[in-house]
């Protein structure tokens, strides 16, 4: 059995201690506390994405992190959780496996295989389960795990290990949490057997023994296992935390070298990452963990600042820490640390729009705030042989993505911004409750203008004419949008309110207010107008945990207690004219977060409004053929918006996609202008598209 060695004299990182202080694990030192927690990135699925995957991996490795852990490869077809998703099972597979693991070791990093068997959430037909209880979130229904199949489920782990092994991997990590196999054996909720896997804690622990010492005696003592753990399952039937604490118990007995910690199910609903949930929220539970085992205990879950994980790991709560979007969101979050430019880090803001979302519609993930990610090898900004003068106009995160990206490749950029500070609506964003994180890339982008060396003109609306006369080669029109006037009887009303006078303006709102149109800014405003401001923000962790029925300690079973009654702040009707479900068109991972809270405070979500007219006694509306009243102090308007273009000839305009509108704008004139982010195109616009827009735009250049 290995020995471990905690450096009792950190590396005095002068700010970061804890965090960036090697660990010795005996017969490996991993070079600081910090661990990339596996992603499922869509690359590892297919063999000819492995290039790509490789240099996704280098380019995090060379940024510092101590320890990468890969996307979920299953042992076996039994495990997939895609059809045909990435496999260990033969030696035809180590090549692909060399590729990663040589690009990790050639920037002096580490590299752990994450071993995942879906059990019943693999979206296929030949699922396996400890019993056949169909999960609420998928479509198949699980075959029962026969003897012989958990003998063969076991000897499918150890051989992937040694596999792994012989790919140059530094370990393996088990997944063991989040709902997939290992724990529907480990929780009574999915485990109704009654044979020596089922039943007791020790049976239902069996398995995931089995596996470890199996795998122990395979691969030897000089190769990493570490163990993801379920923390809090957040589900009924789930485990307690005495339980959680024995098998933790069990796993160091059986050989596992590391434990990290997952938390939730994948079917739970109660939100464990999204922005909302405050950072940290799960240290306490990994605290009592920790303090039961003598292996090293890694924090996860909404860790997302270098000042989080120190303080975490200082104050004893936990060995390391997993983050896993923070390095999709930056490559070199260690290294900025390292160097002390934490204010560069371009922080991951927890909107899972990009990386969460897009693996739930099976399309690559991505970042947000980082386009590159996961397309290292396809969004280069190269340096630029013939440096341009180029003008952007508009600092909202369209222009600040073109403007830094420009301004990298070696242009002379100039950027202009009409109000007194760069954002656009992100500024506006960051007032929702729960989406206070949307200022750190304001915060992020003030410091990359710096950097690249972009002049910023702040209190500059520019004109036509201005740009014209100023002489710049390109002009890349980053102007946004203006919210969508809408026409109706009474729309001139004093009740009525844009989202703008609400959230920008602070215009006092009623005790009753309808809100119309639903869409994202919609369901934010009925957060903000649902927030008591006497509850300061972000929401400290044990108000969250009081909201949410949430117990760190897991007295009863999978954490969960009942959770605080709500007294809404304001009665809330939230209208749309579509049929659809109010808030079908959220996030597939944050809008059942959003749909919750307004349930929980009786807002009133109307789908198929007709909107009639507006007077002193309230909305008029017919649904379903009925005509209602709503009698409401205020109707707020938040149906959309146009974009906002009026720098370039409206002629040249050409309606469409984006891409046509930026061909037709250097075809028609003889400055070069492209136009890009809201002010391309409205409709389905999101921070998104903007910021992807800008540095694509910028990197063709
Ligand atoms: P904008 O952000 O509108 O920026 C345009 C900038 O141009 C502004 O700063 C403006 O002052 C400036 N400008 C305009 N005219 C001129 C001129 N003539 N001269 C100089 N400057 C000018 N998106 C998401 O993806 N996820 C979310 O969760 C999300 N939440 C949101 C919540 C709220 C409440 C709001 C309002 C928006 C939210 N969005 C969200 C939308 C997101 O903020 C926008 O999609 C994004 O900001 C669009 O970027 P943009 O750069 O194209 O435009
Ligand atoms: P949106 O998502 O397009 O929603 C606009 C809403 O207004 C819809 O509910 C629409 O529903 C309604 N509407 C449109 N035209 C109308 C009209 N003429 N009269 C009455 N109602 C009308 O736009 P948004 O809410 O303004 O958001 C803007 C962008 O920001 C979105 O694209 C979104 O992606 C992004 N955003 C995202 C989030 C997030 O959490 N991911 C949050 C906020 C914003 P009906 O047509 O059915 O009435
Ligand atoms: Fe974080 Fe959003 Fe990027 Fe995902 S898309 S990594 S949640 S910032």
């Amino acid at each position: 059995m290995q020995r471990y060695r905690f450096l009792e004299k950190p590396m005095s990182h002068p700010v970061y201690p804890h965090l960036l202080a090697p660990l010795d694990l005996g017969f490996t030192t991993l070079k600081n506390r910090v661990v990339m927690g596996s992603m499922h990135t869509g690359l590892e699925d297919r063999f000819f994405h492995y290039g790509k995957l490789a240099e996704y991996f280098r380019a995090r490795a060379k940024g510092g992190v101590g320890l990468i852990v890969t996307g979920g490869i299953s042992p076996s077809r039994q495990g997939w959780l895609l059809p045909f998703g990435g496999t260990m099972n033969s030696v035809g597979d180590i090549h692909n496996h060399k590729r990663l693991t040589s690009a990790v070791h050639e920037e002096g990093g580490k590299i752990v295989m994450q071993i995942l068997h879906a059990g019943r959430y693999g979206y296929q037909p030949f699922v396996v389960s400890a019993s056949a209880i169909k999960s609420p979130i998928s479509p198949f229904k699980p075959r029962a795990l026969s003897e012989s199949g958990i003998q063969s489920t076991i000897a499918a782990y150890a051989r992937c290990a040694e596999l792994a092994q012989r790919a140059d991997y530094d370990g393996v990590e088990i997944m063991g949490s989040e709902g997939y196999l290992l724990n529907q054996f480990l929780s009574p909720r999915t485990n109704r057997r009654q044979d020596q896997w089922g039943g007791s804690i020790e049976n239902r622990m069996r398995l995931a023994l089995e596996i470890v010492r199996r795998m122990r005696a395979a691969v030897g003592e000089r190769f990493i296992i570490m163990y993801r753990l379920s923390l809090l399952d957040l589900v009924e039937g789930g485990n307690t935390g005495a339980e959680v604490v024995a098998v933790a118990q069990a796993l160091e007995q059986a050989g596992v070298t590391l434990i990290n910690t997952g938390v939730g199910w994948h079917e739970a609903r109660i939100p464990t990452i999204v922005t909302s949930v405050p950072r940290g929220a799960f240290r306490e539970a990994t605290a009592r963990l920790k303090r039961a085992v003598k292996i090293p205990v890694i924090a996860s879950n909404r860790i997302n600042t270098p000042e989080v994980a120190e303080q975490i790991l200082a104050e004893g709560d936990a060995d390391m820490v997993s983050m896993a979007r923070p390095f999709l969101a930056d490559p070199e979050f260690v290294l900025k640390a390292q160097q002390n430019r934490a204010d560069e880090i371009n922080t991951c803001i927890g909107c899972n729009q990009a990386c969460l979302d897009h693996t739930f519609k099976r399309q690559r993930a991505t970042c947000l705030v980082n386009p590159q990610a996961c397309h290292e090898t396809e969004l280069v900004y190269r340096r630029t042989v013939k440096a341009r003068r180029v003008a952007v106009i508009g600092a909202g995160p369209a222009g600040l993505s073109a403007a830094t990206v420009a301004a990298e490749r070696g242009h002379q950029v100039t950027l202009f911004e009409a109000a007194a500070q760069i954002g656009g609506q992100f500024n506006i964003a960051m007032q929702i409750p729960g989406k206070e994180e949307f200022s750190e890339t304001i915060r992020y982008f003030h410091h990359r203008l710096k950097r690249t060396g972009v002049a910023l003109q702040l209190n500059q609306r520019v004109s036509r004419e201005q740009l014209a006369a100023l002489g710049f080669d390109d002009v890349i029109v980053a102007t946004g949008v203006t919210p969508r006037n809408l026409r109706m009887p009474g729309i001139d009303h004093p009740m009525v309110l844009s989202y703008l006078d609400v959230l920008q303006r602070k215009a006092p709102v009623g005790k009753r207010v309808a809100v119309i149109g639903a869409g994202g800014i919609g369901f934010d405003l009925c957060e903000f107008l649902l927030h008591d401001a006497h509850v300061p923000l972000p929401v400290p962790i044990a108000e969250w945990m009081d909201e949410w029925g949430v117990d760190p300690l897991a007295v009863e079973s999978g954490g969960l207690r009942p959770a605080a009654t709500v007294v809404p702040v304001r009665e809330i009707h939230l209208l749309q004219r579509k049929q659809s479900k109010v808030g079908a068109g959220l996030g597939k991972t944050s809008g059942w977060v959003h749909r919750s809270v307004m349930q929980r405070n009786g807002v009133q979500m109307l789908a198929g409004v007709d909107y009639q007219r507006i007077d002193d006694q309230g909305l008029h509306v017919s649904v379903g053929g009925v005509d209602r009243l709503l009698a409401v102090d205020n109707v707020v308007i938040c149906a959309g918006q146009e974009s906002l273009h009026d720098l370039i000839p409206a002629e040249a305009i050409a309606p469409g996609k984006p891409g046509e509108a930026v061909k037709t704008m250097a075809q028609q004139t003889g400055l070069r202008y492209h136009v890009i982010g809201g002010a391309s195109f409205a409709s389905e616009l999101d921070a998104k598209r903007a910021i992807r827009e800008g540095a694509e735009l910028a990197a063709a250049l």
